[in-house]
């Protein structure tokens, strides 16, 4: 995780894990108008998970604007409570 992310490495990361980086929940930021967390995306827009597919499992983000997707570190336990559609589980 040291190693900074030249464009050729970042190349070999997306053959590697199709992902374009691994990034900390607690790093990306809650967007309230989007009810998704975002983390800036190289093209320059956003990737974007949401709280329900964070709760469904799901642990990669997907940017709207171009095909690369970020894998999401989190500790399910830590997710806060869905207050709206209430716990389809
Ligand atoms: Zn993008």
């Amino acid at each position: 995780m040291d190693h900074r992310a030249r464009d050729d490495a970042r190349d070999d990361a997306r053959a590697m894990s199709g992902a374009y980086d691994e990034v900390d929940l607690e790093d990306m930021e809650w967007r309230d108008d989007l009810k998704a967390y975002t983390y800036q995306c190289p093209c320059g827009d956003f990737f974007q998970i949401t709280l329900e597919e964070l709760r469904a499992g799901e642990d990669v983000a997907h940017c709207p604007s171009c095909s690369l997707v970020l894998l999401v570190i989190y500790d399910p336990e830590d997710l806060p409570a869905l207050d709206e559609d209430g716990a389809s589980a």
